[in-house]
């Protein structure tokens, strides 16, 4: 027999029928991967069998997965959803003051969180752009998620302001990061990671996958404690497939409100005895919350398509 006897072994990226598997001592065997192991991304906890000889390659073989606790997947546009990483505990939803603070994009990935059962952190970046009462102008706006209990995290990635409070999050297990194009995403990463970026060109060139959305993810220890997955294309996850009910289950503030309306078919819209809009008019459910889940919804009728783009 070629291989010595099983361990586990935890998936730091996949190439193609190969991946690359840490050991519980930390070191990294490129291995390849039994036919029945069909999918296995990144964060992965394997089954193994190092090579006995030294230098072979592939370095082992991977024998099997256990069960995940998360999976992030993305949609494909053949295979319809696809996994992209494994056992995350925390996806940083990140968002900045500037171009501009959206409660919709911040909705958005909050939907996709709750749907993949990933507990979110929400973090606004670039706020040593704010003047102070810009700042409590902010601040105020923000209640409409820490009310609901979210941890809302003001950092300056420039400054260095809050990157303690996220190391805190960060140490307590695997963490990404994703949000919209120019939120400060990369210049976090490197505030938390030095030479991240470096790294991640580094992974797209060795494993040949020139167009940068479909570089494999992968997983990084954080010398500060925690875990951390990334890719440019997690960092950029920004529209998700999602069915219509996961939308108002995505919202907390609506669960006491749902099948308590006049009609079954209730749109919540301008429907009669909609318990929805009369918690709005209460001041139970804030206004803005509302509007972005009517919007959102409507822009999952309107542009379907547009959930296989990214
Ligand atoms: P990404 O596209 O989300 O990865 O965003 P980048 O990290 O590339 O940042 C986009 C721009 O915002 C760059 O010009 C950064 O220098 C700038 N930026 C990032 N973080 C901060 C911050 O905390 N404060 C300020 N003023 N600018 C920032
Ligand atoms: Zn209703």
């Amino acid at each position: 027999d070629l291989f010595a006897e099983s361990e586990p072994g935890l998936v730091i990226s996949r190439f193609g029928q190969h991946a690359d598997i840490e050991a519980t001592d930390g070191s990294v065997h490129r291995c390849s991967l039994r036919r029945v192991i069909n999918s296995l991304v990144t964060g992965d906890k394997v089954i193994w069998r190092r090579a006995k000889a030294a230098n072979s390659t592939p370095a082992g073989v991977v024998e099997a997965a256990a069960d995940r606790e998360s999976v992030l997947v993305r949609p494909d546009f053949y295979d319809g959803l696809k996994p992209v990483a494994a056992n995350i505990d925390l996806m940083i939803i990140v968002s900045a003051v500037l171009p501009v603070f959206s409660s919709n994009i911040v909705d958005r990935y909050l939907i996709a969180a709750e749907a993949m059962h990933i507990k979110p952190l929400l973090l606004l970046n670039k706020v040593d752009l704010l003047t102070a009462e810009e700042r409590a102008a902010l601040e105020q706006q923000l209640q409409m998620y820490t009310s609901l209990g979210y941890d809302f995290l003001l950092l300056s990635a420039k400054t260095g302001e809050g990157t303690a409070q996220l190391n805190n999050y960060l140490q307590q297990g695997c963490s990404i990061f994703v949000g919209q194009s120019g939120v400060g995403k990369s210049s976090l990463l490197n505030a938390v990671l030095p030479g991240i970026d470096a790294i991640t060109k580094e992974v797209s060139e060795v494993s040949g996958l020139g167009q940068h959305t479909t570089t494999t993810a992968r997983l990084y220890h954080l010398p500060q404690g925690g875990d951390l997955i990334d890719s440019p294309g997690i960092r950029e996850f920004a529209l998700w497939h999602l069915e219509p009910e996961q939308v108002a289950a995505a919202y907390p503030e609506f669960q006491p409100w749902l099948g308590r309306c006049k009609f079954r078919d209730c749109k919540h819209q301008n429907d009669p005895g909609c318990a929805l809009q009369h918690a709005v008019s209460q001041g139970d459910i804030h206004p803005e919350r509302f509007h972005n889940y009517h919007k959102i919804l409507l822009s999952m009728q309107q542009d379907k398509p547009n959930y296989f783009s990214n």
